[in-house]
């Protein structure tokens, strides 16, 4: 890069930082707005119009002629709706002002968005409310300000509102059992980094694809003489035209304060990955949006095409997200790393307990926050963590949980003899060479890595869930041990208890084994195995009682999210059956239509000469079975999405689009991608798998 050194300056250069704000802002100002930041403190309207107007000078010598409460409603993605900063005044000049007021709240027109009945178009449009843990930015000529997006009425119409409750109950839980364990002067929070796979394809072959600009994944596709097996992608030296990408995302997501830190081939071709040093829960999530918004819009530079489906090409690895979770403080202590001290190590495996009890008791819950019509081609189909939640703990800290079951000491290959509340715990080795890829849940070392999430998901949900789930087992651990008399044999016990009661969901073994299915269902295990099997669980009493108990969600606000996704779901197979039906109809039948004609055409001719035709003629008969059984199908297809788009109940028209439409889709896949093999390269319409995965 040639400009390497210039790095430092550049990063963060568009971002309203701690560092900006205490150089811009005067200090009572600034003492205010911190206060806000760290202790959810009211912000004043006087204080607001301060910062607004430093906001706004400091944005327009970024260039910034514009201002957006950027938010991130029900779709997945983030959402914007510009104004200017200009003003009138009486002489027909204009000023560029910015408002306190306007900073602090917006109400864009937004009644379009998913509410799942939560509110009708014609009532109130709801309301942004700037979020200030996330700091202001400048993109593209416009400064953004994180928002939330809620109705008049208070329901939760985003993602944000939730993450940043969840947060605040987890921290407050976290919270009572340091006390117990006498801190009572660490503020907790919690980190995420997150990992993000996608691939790159040259866009000139993305644009002679609908199913790539309509669905974001191929819905047929020969397999081409070579895909992944060589294993000589992963990890393999980057592409010119790549690394050109992979350079200037770069540049753009440091400019916006993204610390993007790794970036490498993937196991697919034409996969890649890109994961970013991590960070709060709330500021991993705006940043993981940005940077897949930087990645679609970098690619274009480049001539290419970034796809953020979670299965694009069928026969090779789909794309995922690792979700990397901790529970830290802000003074930047990790709680999910041993201590130096018998008490710590105590609080290590209370911590580390709770999360296993959490995974377990609400596995469902987990596994429906991954939930999405993308995702179900890839959990479970050997390539991502089967769709059957548990957790990976690593030999070492099973082993000293079983040592405290059994009520031993814990024998460290015969080395150090442990007597857990006396002695200190071993650092759990962070060893890359079993590290176990396969499951859907696993302690890394210092951290737990979610590994069920999609590439275009949207890393709110699973983070929400996360936070309240282990906050509530941790509420009830508080309460149990808030009057023991002796604490280090009380938190022995309840580990033990709560380890054993648990334990079913630690697999430590290989998740994309047969073996594993038949072991889970044994230990009782559910095995969601698709979205629309797994949605529904959403306002299961269980998991009602649990939002409403934290705060997260109300009744009314579950049963809208469940309905969004369930509809999401179905809208998106609905999409798909009729992409395919419309490149059938205009494109493939009549391709190899002309195809068959000019074969026929020769063999009338041959016959003619008296040169045999057999060739000509056994192909045309073959071509001939596929495409009567291709458009015999895709008529039936037809008839499926509107018996299915008849169903008013949005549960059973997700299922029906699950079941029955994807069959359909399945079986028309398998007749195209025989005529795309039986078909001349000219006269086949598309670009196949190896155009696509094998450019340079
Ligand atoms: P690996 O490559 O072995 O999975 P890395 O150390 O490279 O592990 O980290 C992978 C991801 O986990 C990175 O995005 C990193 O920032 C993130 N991560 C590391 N430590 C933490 C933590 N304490 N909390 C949240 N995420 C973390
Ligand atoms: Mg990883």
């Amino acid at each position: 890069m040639e400009n390497a050194k210039k790095v430092p300056e550049i990063f963060g250069s568009m971002v309203f930082g701690d560092a900006v704000m205490r150089e811009r802002l005067p200090k009572d100002i600034y003492k205010a707005l911190k206060n806000t930041i760290e202790n959810g403190e009211a912000l004043k309207l006087d204080i607001a119009n301060s910062v607004a107007t430093a906001m706004k000078e400091w944005a327009m010598e970024r260039g910034a002629t514009h201002f957006t409460h950027w938010f991130q409603p029900m779709t997945g993605i983030t959402a914007e709706k510009h104004d200017s900063f200009i003003e009138p005044l009486d002489n027909g000049q204009i000023i560029m002002r910015f408002s306190g007021k306007a900073l602090v709240k917006g109400e864009p027109d937004a009644s379009s968005f998913p509410s799942g009945g939560l509110r009708a178009t014609f009532e109130a449009r709801g309301y942004t409310a700037w979020d200030p843990t996330s700091p202001a930015f400048v993109k593209e000529g416009t400064l953004y300000i994180p928002t939330a997006f809620c109705s008049y009425g208070g329901e939760v119409l985003d993602k944000k509102t939730p993450l940043l409750r969840s947060m605040q109950v987890i921290a407050k839980s976290v919270k009572k059992i340091l006390e117990i364990f006498g801190r009572d002067d660490l503020t907790p929070t919690t980190t995420v980094g997150a990992e993000q796979e996608y691939f790159l394809i040259p866009k000139e072959l993305y644009d002679r694809r609908e199913d790539l600009q309509f669905c974001g994944r191929t819905l047929f596709g020969a397999t081409p003489p070579k895909r992944q097996e060589m294993d000589d992608h992963y990890f393999g030296a980057i592409k010119p035209k790549v690394k050109a990408f992979m350079e200037e995302l770069d540049i753009e997501l440091w400019k916006l304060g993204v610390m993007a830190k790794t970036e490498h081939n993937e196991a697919a071709p034409a996969q890649h990955e890109l994961a970013p040093i991590f960070s709060t829960t709330n500021i991993a999530c705006d940043h993981n949006q940005l940077t897949m918004e930087m990645m679609k819009k970098v690619a274009e530079k480049h001539g290419l095409v970034c796809l953020l489906h979670e299965k694009p090409f069928m026969g090779v690895n789909g794309s995922g997200k690792h979700n990397n979770w901790s529970l830290s403080t802000t003074s930047g202590i990790n709680l999910l790393e041993p201590g130096d001290s018998p008490n710590e190590n105590l609080q290590f495996l209370l911590f580390i307990v709770a999360v296993i009890a959490a995974v377990d008791e609400y596995a469902p819950l987990l596994r429906l926050t991954v939930a999405s019509a993308g995702n179900d081609y890839r959990l479970g189909a050997s390539e991502a963590p089967p769709a059957i939640v548990s957790i990976f703990l690593g030999d070492e800290l099973t082993e000293i949980f079983e040592a405290i079951e059994n009520g031993k000491g814990y024998d460290k290959k015969g080395k150090v003899y442990m007597d857990i509340g006396a002695d200190v715990l071993p650092k759990i080795r962070k060893d890359n060479t079993d590290r176990n890829r396969t499951s859907p849940f696993a302690f890394t070392g210092n951290k737990f890595e979610f590994r069920m999430l999609g590439s275009s998901l949207s890393i709110a949900e699973p983070n929400i869930i996360l936070n309240t789930i282990v906050s509530d087992i941790l509420d009830r651990f508080a309460e149990r041990l808030s009057d023991a008399d002796d604490l280090p044999q009380a938190v022995l016990e309840l580990i033990k208890e709560t380890y054993s009661e648990h334990k079913r969901v630690i697999f430590n073994g290989n998740g994309y084994s047969d073996g594993w299915t038949e072991e889970a269902e044994k230990r009782g295990l559910p095995n969601l195995r698709t979205s629309a099997a797994a949605l529904p669980y959403l306002r299961s009493e269980q998991n009602v009682a649990l939002f409403e108990r934290h705060g997260i969600f109300t009744a009314s606000e579950v049963n809208s999210r469940c309905d969004i996704m369930l509809e999401s779901f179905a809208k998106t197979v609905h999409i798909e059956a009729l992409t395919l039906i419309d490149m059938i109809n205009k494109e493939i039948l009549p391709s190899v239509a002309s195809y068959m004609n000019s074969l026929t055409e020769l063999a009338l001719r041959k016959a003619e000469l008296g040169v045999s035709s057999g060739f000509e003629r056994d192909l045309v008969k073959k071509l001939s079975i596929t495409c009567d059984k291709t458009a015999s199908s895709a008529a039936k297809l037809e008839r499926a999405v509107n018996t299915a788009e008849k169903k008013e109940n949005v549960s059973e028209r997700a299922e029906y689009y699950d079941k029955d439409i994807r069959k359909l889709l399945n079986e028309l896949r398998t007749s195209i991608d025989e005529l795309e093999q039986k078909t001349a390269k000219k006269y086949w319409p598309y670009p196949t798998y190896a155009d696509m995965l094998f450019y340079n």
